[in-house]
């Protein structure tokens, strides 16, 4: 059995895995000098072992005993006896970091003997109770499994009985008093005495950390962020000597950050609290002061404090998340990790960092993580609106969010499942919660600072929160909140603005976000690194113009379509759809003509002079069409009004007095109707001619195009025609033809054919040169498999891979993902949603071979994506190894992309 237990002036500060990020972090400290109390980590493969055996190995308890009594010499303490007993602290850490996803257990070392002997060392008897009673509740729950019900109910009872409101009041009478009644609950609850002898309590306690390993919270974090076992498998046990901050005024504890996580900016962050534990501040039992207002209390700890947070940021190179207590005048350092922020604070601090020359533009660039920039796209709350806020608290976590109230998590998670928007209001937030945290859009709490629980995660998951809003009373059980002369009740809407700290009634309207100074310098960085570029999937002037904002570098697909279902459209493509014949078909092209070309002037010129690749028709006719089912119901009730209309003038026939009707009977005629009805019935004809086995499979793409030449004609008309005007007006046009679902190069050759007439014709015509590319789609097997071939009659490729993931699959997105994708999901049978994230091994070993065979062709062949995972970080690093010229995605990922395509260039720069 290989080594299991380190010690922290041992253990490999760099072997996370090992020894969990927090393990590992408290033996890189203590081994670069930071004051860290003596302790020692037991393995994630220790961990492992027991999950899979269920006890304890001897080979570990000896490890662990040698090390407790290390220990005992370090601090000149005794485990388990007096004078000087040795207390500790036992928690759990895994790789990655999950806040507040497993277990701790505090003080341990306490029994009825060590206890005298701290009441005699410290002449504290208060503070020895305290802890006693901390230790109780904490251990019967983690170790025991005992609700903290039972435990809250005694402490509360003895509080209204003594008449105070915050723990610090009570005197040691009282603890003493909740120590004994909580003892009382552990036997009734469990049927037995506390363990008094220490080394069971030692063993009891890892043992529980170990199992929190596989705890609904833990297991639910990690399915919600994708912890695979290969990121954390497992979770280490770290053992340290106890330090108090609650012995005294000359004690205090506190969490900070090296810069300011809301904000990023370059400022002492965090909060504190004197004369108490570390667990008061988490979970936002006293409220605490800002880490600034140290400055004045403990002048000498503040400066050491400041040059500890300097130590640790310029050790790390990286924003730190750490937790200190000052026992008796000394600084001691008990946790750090790598801080999380929400989206802009971390490209601030990325921009600065490198200014300060902490880190280099790289490494700025590869510690943000792509998915987090959407956090920057989120609205804000609209700054006209005059709406008054009703309560303030922390601004705890930036972003503006409505919704429903609810008081608990559970009915979170079920109104979310059924797609209520929610804010989950709570007094304080506990691990358990997690799952309310996932189904809301925003957490508001009445107690606790920026550094509590709910502020913490909410801020990990880019969640706008309000927290410790004192204004607000809530009720739970009520299941309603006060604010002042306001009551809420579950189910009224209000708004957050986690920017602010501000709380209103009702839904305040949002702006979206704008791009920083930071965030456009960074991408700026992005765009020189990368070698891929970044295009926008945008059909409209609108969608081109936000695509630029979020710096699309073009467009790469731009789906003709749906600029035919507009309203002003749709009844001339429906004509040309009914039209009887060629001529009559033509005629109602030649109306789509000039608004086509008047789309792609305003497309061209928004992009002007970066390439906008227009996709010639690719959906089925019958798409525009109702269904035979709306067609029969609007037929039968046409049918049912022409019998109306038939009797009415049945009625005025018959009687012989004049009947007053109203006007709207007056206009419509029988003829009216029956005219209507004839196009119905025409439209439905043509719905049955249209009817397909397998539609996507069918008459659609290139197919429509060679069938009904004069569709792909009036569009490249339009196309062409639009690049002329545009160059007329001095607009630098990069225009590209695209056919979609080509299967083989005679396709190609054909349309090719048609671009090549039209445009020649024209420039005969105006007598001035005309310039554009020609491409194609490769979104069919066969394309795929005959790149080589369609290479030689165009410029360039797009993968178009959702179509390209079906064929490869075999299944349609639609029926994938409402019926069997899911589960496929969540057994592993597939990892991914391969509609989201490229299928590399399968899908991706077609581009593959796609790409050489084409570049086998024709060497300066540019190739793209435009499928939806040309999003996709882990999709774009893909493309970028295989040789793509560019990705292109929707609109709002391009920011996403652009710091993808970077990193996907720093970490493989020698691509094929
Ligand atoms: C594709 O198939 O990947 C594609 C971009 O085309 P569409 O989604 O319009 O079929
Ligand atoms: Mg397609």
């Amino acid at each position: 059995m290989s080594k299991q237990v380190y010690s922290f002036a041992e253990g490999d500060g760099k072997n996370k895995k090992l020894l969990g990020g927090k393990g590992a972090n408290l033996c890189e400290m203590t081994q670069i000098g930071i004051n860290v109390p003596p302790g020692f980590v037991i393995t994630t493969e220790a961990c492992l072992n027991f999950l899979s055996s269920n006890e304890l190995p001897d080979s570990l308890l000896a490890e662990v005993n040698e090390q407790v009594a290390d220990l005992e010499k370090a601090a000149g303490k005794t485990f388990g006896k007096g004078p000087n007993p040795l207390l500790v602290s036992v928690r759990s850490g895994s790789a990655l970091s999950m806040p507040g996803m497993m277990d701790t257990i505090l003080n341990l070392g306490l029994n009825e003997d060590t206890l005298q002997s701290l009441i005699q060392q410290t002449s504290d008897e208060r503070f020895a109770y305290d802890a006693y009673r901390r230790f109780i509740q904490l251990f019967g729950k983690v170790a025991l499994g005992i609700a903290d019900e039972p435990f809250d109910e005694i402490f509360d009872e003895v509080k209204a009985r003594v008449g105070v409101t915050a723990d610090v009041a009570l005197e040691a009478p009282h603890l003493k008093e909740i120590s004994e009644k909580f003892l009382q609950v552990v036997r009734r609850e469990t049927g037995r005495e506390f363990p008094h002898d220490v080394m069971t309590q030692l063993q009891l306690a890892v043992e529980a950390v170990f199992r929190s390993w596989m705890g609904k919270r833990a297991v639910d974090y990690r399915r919600e962020f994708h912890i695979t076992p290969d990121m954390a498998n497992g979770t280490a046990v770290n053992i340290c000597t106890m330090v108090f901050g609650n012995k005294g005024d000359d004690c205090a504890t506190g969490v900070g950050f090296t810069r300011n996580p809301g904000t990023g900016d370059n400022e002492m962050f965090g909060e504190y609290l004197t004369n108490a534990q570390g667990e008061d501040v988490v979970a936002g039992i006293r409220t605490p002061k800002p880490l600034q207002q140290m400055e004045q209390e403990m002048p000498e700890q503040y400066s050491q404090l400041v040059a500890l947070r300097n130590t640790l940021e310029s050790h790390y190179q990286e924003v730190q998340d750490y937790e200190f207590t000052i026992e008796k005048g000394i600084l001691y350092c008990l946790q750090t990790r790598n801080g999380k922020m929400n989206a802009a604070a971390t490209v601030k601090t990325s921009v600065e960092m490198f200014r300060e020359k902490l880190i280099t533009r790289e490494q700025a660039l590869l510690r943000v993580p792509p998915e987090l920039l959407e956090q920057l796209l989120h609205p804000r709350l609209d700054p006209a609106s005059d709406s008054k806020p009703i309560a303030l608290g922390l601004p705890a976590s930036p972003g503006a969010a409505s919704g429903k109230c609810v008081f608990d998590a559970d009915l979170a998670e079920k109104l979310g499942n059924q797609g209520e928007t929610l804010i989950l209001v709570r007094e304080e937030t506990r691990p358990e919660d997690i799952h309310g945290f996932f189904a809301a859009q925003g957490i508001l709490t009445s107690r606790g600072g920026k550094t509590s629980h709910a502020a913490v995660v909410a801020r990990g998951m880019g969640k706008p929160c309000v927290a410790g809003a004192e204004g607000i009373v809530v009720d739970v059980d009520l299941r309603q909140a006060h604010v002042g002369e306001h009551l809420i009740r579950e189910g009224d809407v209000i708004t957050l603005n986690g920017a602010t700290g501000e709380v209103y009634l009702g839904a305040i309207p949002t702006i979206p976000a704008h791009f920083s100074d930071e965030l456009a310098e960074l991408l700026g960085w992005a765009d020189e690194t990368a070698k891929l570029k970044v295009m926008a999937n945008a059909d409209t002037p609108d969608a081109a113009k936000t695509a630029r904002e979020y710096g699309a570098m073009g467009i790469g697909l731009c789906r003709t379509e749906r600029m035919f279902n507009a309203v002003d459209r749709l009844p001339i493509v429906i004509d040309m759809i009914l039209a009887d014949g060629k001529d009559e078909r033509k005629a109602a092209l030649s109306r789509l003509l000039p608004i086509q070309r008047d789309d792609f002037i305003q497309l061209f010129t928004t992009m002007a002079p970066d390439p906008v690749t227009v996709r010639l028709l690719d959906p089925p006719m019958h798409e525009f069409l109702p269904t035979e089912h709306q067609l029969l119901e609007q037929i039968d009730t046409l049918r049912t009004y022409r019998d109306v209309v038939r009797g009415r003038q049945t009625v005025l026939a018959t009687l012989d007095h004049r009947v007053e009707l109203p006007e709207v009977f007056e206009e419509l005629s029988e003829e009216h109707v029956n005219d209507a009805l004839t196009r119905k019935e025409r439209m439905l004809k043509k719905v049955r001619e249209l009817e397909e086995v397998n539609p996507m499979l069918g008459h659609r793409g290139v197919r429509l195009g060679i069938t009904y030449p004069e569709i792909y004609e009036m569009q490249i008309r339009a196309i062409l025609e639009a690049a002329m005007q545009c160059s007329e007006d001095g607009v630098d046009v990069q225009a590209e033809i695209m056919v979609p679902q080509v299967i083989t190069a005679q396709e190609l050759e054909h349309v090719q054919k048609m671009a090549t007439d039209i445009g020649a014709r024209l420039q005969k015509e105006s007598g001035k040169p005309l310039k554009y590319k020609f491409g194609t789609m490769i979104e069919t097997v066969r394309a795929c498999t005959r790149a080589w071939h369609l290479a030689k009659n165009v410029e360039f490729f797009s993968f178009g891979t959702n179509d390209l993931t079906q064929a490869v699959f075999s299944f349609s997105r639609e029926d994938a993902e409402n019926k069997f994708l899911p589960m496929y999901n969540e057994t592993g049978i597939l990892q991914d949603n391969p509609f989201e994230v490229l299928d590399i091994k399968g899908v991706g070993k077609l581009i593959k071979m796609a790409v050489s065979s084409g570049r086998e062709q024709r060497e300066d062949l540019k190739i793209g994506i435009c499928g939806e995972q040309g999003g996709h970080p882990e999709s774009i690093q893909f493309c970028h190894d295989v040789g793509l010229n560019y990705v292109s995605c929707s609109g709002p990922r391009v920011p996403v992309a652009r710091l993808a395509a970077a990193q996907a260039s720093l970490e493989n720069p020698d691509r094929a």
